[in-house]
């Protein structure tokens, strides 16, 4: 997710070159977990103060249900739009660098003339990654009493959970009757 604009920095202004892109992004972040490549395309164009990168990418990633805590694969998709400044003047081009103290790394296109996309993806991705994810919809989850997956059947209570309120009270019918809670 490198790309050389050298050359679109010398050209004109509104000057655009086009790419699409399917990388492979497994070591982008070790706490993001994609298990497809990111797809799509991206634009580059040339504004007066540097590049405009835009563009709409997408990806899986594996998350955890929220309710049985399985890892489940949403689909989410990203819209880049973001301006990377050049550090460096290029030979017979006008433009002003950002002053040091101005700058955003992730926007910044180095000494090279390389413009990096891997930390605006990143970041892109950790906003677009839902709060909760759910293994499907009707995701029956975890007994609250015996911790099992209903969903693979393991559960073998019966009846509906109990009432948090009722805790206290099963604790203490548990250690009355210990030997009829099996039955129940
Ligand atoms: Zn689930
Ligand atoms: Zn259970």
């Amino acid at each position: 997710m490198r790309f050389n604009v050298a050359q679109l920095l010398k050209g004109p202004t509104g000057a655009e070159r086009r790419y699409h892109l399917s990388e492979e992004i497994r070591n982008l972040d070790p706490d993001l977990h994609p298990v497809s490549p990111l797809e799509g395309t991206v634009t580059l164009m040339r504004t007066s103060q540097g590049i405009l990168a835009t563009g709409k990418l997408r990806t899986v990633l594996q998350l955890e249900c929220d309710r049985c805590l399985e890892p489940c694969d949403v689909e989410v998709e990203l819209e880049l739009e973001e301006e990377f400044r050049p550090t460096i003047l290029i030979n017979d081009v006008p433009i002003d660098p950002t002053p040091e103290d101005e700058r955003d790394d992730a926007l910044t296109i180095d000494e090279h003339h390389e413009l990096d996309l891997r930390e605006v993806i990143r970041q892109s991705l950790w906003l677009v990654a839902p709060m909760e994810a759910l293994c499907r919809v009707d995701c029956a989850g975890l007994c609250p009493q015996c911790g099992g997956n209903r969903n693979l059947g393991e559960c073998q209570c019966v009846g509906p959970a109990l009432d948090p309120r009722w805790a206290v009270l099963q604790t203490f019918l548990a250690g009355e009757s210990e030997s009829d809670e099996r039955s129940e």
